[in-house]
């Protein structure tokens, strides 16, 4: 694809300055990636372009477009942060680091419940500017999509951390075009055969209530007609596997229990309209009772709006229908993005962007599955205000209160660490172990052979109560001059 098509496979008109920005990312992510391949074989630029097509659909904001195609270039060629910050100024520089900074968060055992915690919240705290998570989101469903170039190993990891972790934030964020897909996509791959099984239902479902679909369509738009109420379209949809999937956990794999397999959707010009159909098709079909679900009033967290109802047809069969604006549903595909580009109409305002507006809001998580809620119990919103997380060499993080220091990341890792610690890189340069951290830091600690003399005016740059602890403890064994020798202090401190 080269870039005029990319374009024009946007549904949006750029002005003449921002097709300019996205010309020079371009050229400029082109030369950057020039002789690598992706593993499917094909040119590294088309992943960047492919990705820069999917962001551009929900979110056509040239500077976050700019960003992603800019995404890989610190990761996998030799050009810095720095040199993107000097090309294309600190706004994109800074997107740039916080997906790369994000990707620095390795797969390690994936399956580990505490890694997918870490991950999480990294995730999160990285991306208090959204637009680092919707270019991140964008990245990994490419990379979804070509997941079938990796070794076997390789997929079921990335498609376990996808269906953990970036599917839950994309269904936050109510972009439910990505969910959909990311879910579905990595549930594949992260068990085939619950996948295959459920699918074969699902077909098998959909075959038995086709044709009763069809003739329910019909008789509701005959009904909406005669009794004046104004829609744009009545349409069918059908229920992903992933989320069938869930739901039969739920109800103990028990079909008949399961409405929505089949759902008619009508959209309308207005909300009155979705009031006014809601009533014509109660007044002609029965509806089930306590399945009414008034979303328009009471959007659900992440803004999704609709009406819902479950109704009995004439064969005593039952269907949901959704009733919801076409805005409603542009809403409910693209989520935040389809929101603040309207909002805003058109630009996007850089305070929305920057203040965790959306973190907030995540008090009000409602999902039903159990690790949902104990993801919540530690997203407190405070907890983010004042933390920061750092990373091992490894990509382990660390999560430290603002203000950190190299001397409390050491004996954050291990205390020991912090009694041989001789110096420290920091992104790679060589740095003061008083240094003050930033989120997203990579911390080498550099280890001496032996213990090191810990000094009182370490104290002065420890803020965790851990580091403080322990070279008190030092200090105060140190005074009672029961270390003698530098050898046993490793025997003592092996002994705690
Ligand atoms: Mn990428």
């Amino acid at each position: 694809m080269s870039l005029p098509q990319l374009l024009k496979s946007i549904p949006h008109k750029f002005k003449p300055e921002e097709e300019a920005l996205l010309e020079k990312a371009f050229l400029f992510t082109q030369a950057a990636h020039a002789g690598q391949k992706r593993m499917s074989g094909e040119d590294y630029i088309v992943h960047p372009l492919e990705a820069v097509v999917i962001l551009g659909q929900i979110f056509p904001d040239a500077t976050s477009l700019a960003a992603l195609f800019l995404h890989d270039v610190p990761e996998n060629t030799g050009i810095s942060i720095e040199a993107i910050a000097k090309e294309f100024g600190p706004e994109i520089a800074g997107l740039v680091d916080g997906v790369t900074k994000l990707g620095q968060v390795r797969l390690r055992n994936s399956t580990e419940p505490q890694y997918i915690e870490t991950l999480r919240k990294m995730f999160i705290a990285t991306s208090k500017d959204v637009r680092v998570m919707l270019i991140k989101l964008a990245d990994r469903l490419h990379n979804i999509r070509t997941l079938q170039y990796l070794g076997e190993d390789k997929q079921k990891k990335i498609a376990t951390e996808t269906l953990e972790v970036y599917a839950p934030i994309a269904g936050r964020l109510g972009i439910n075009a990505w969910k959909d897909e990311l879910e579905d996509s990595a549930f594949a791959v992260v068990d085939t055969e619950a996948y295959s099984g459920t699918k074969k239902l699902l077909e098998a479902e959909l075959a038995k209530k086709e044709l009763g679909i069809k003739a329910l369509q019909k008789e509701l738009s005959h009904i909406l007609k005669t009794e004046g109420v104004k829609f744009l379209n009545i349409s069918g949809r059908t229920k992903r596997v992933y989320s069938l999937y869930k739901k039969l956990k739920k109800y103990d794999s028990d079909m008949e229990k399961i409405n929505d397999i089949l759902a008619v959707r009508i959209t309308t010009k207005s909300t009155t309209d979705c009031y006014a159909s809601l009533g014509a098709i109660h007044q002609h079909f029965q509806p089930l009772q306590g399945r009414m679900k008034d979303y328009i009033a009471t959007p659900k967290p992440n803004g999704y709006q609709s009406l819902h109802t479950t109704v009995f047809d004439r064969e005593g069969g039952v269907f949901e229908i959704q009733i919801r604006t076409d805005l409603m549903h542009e809403e409910a595909e693209r989520g935040v993005a389809a929101h603040w580009f309207y909002t805003q109409s058109g630009k996007i305002s850089t305070q929305m962007n920057t203040r965790l507006n959306w973190v907030n809001e995540l008090k009000n998580w409602q999902e039903e599955d159990q690790s949902a809620e104990e993801f919540m119990e530690n997203l407190k919103v405070d907890f983010f205000r004042d933390r920061i997380f750092v990373l091992t060499p490894k990509g382990d993080a660390k999560d430290l209160p603002l203000g950190a220091t190299v001397i409390d990341f050491a004996f954050s890792v291990h205390t020991d660490l912090g009694y041989y610690m001789m110096g420290a890189k920091v992104n790679g340069k060589m740095s003061k172990i008083t240094q003050t951290l930033e989120h997203g830091d990579v911390v080498e600690i550099l280890k001496s052979k032996q213990p090191v003399k810990v000094s009182r005016d370490w104290l002065a740059s420890a803020h965790t109560g851990n580091a403080r602890s322990r070279i008190k403890q030092y200090l105060k064994e140190q005074d009672k001059g029961l270390i003698a020798r530098i050898g046993k202090l490793t025997n003592f401190f092996q002994k705690k």
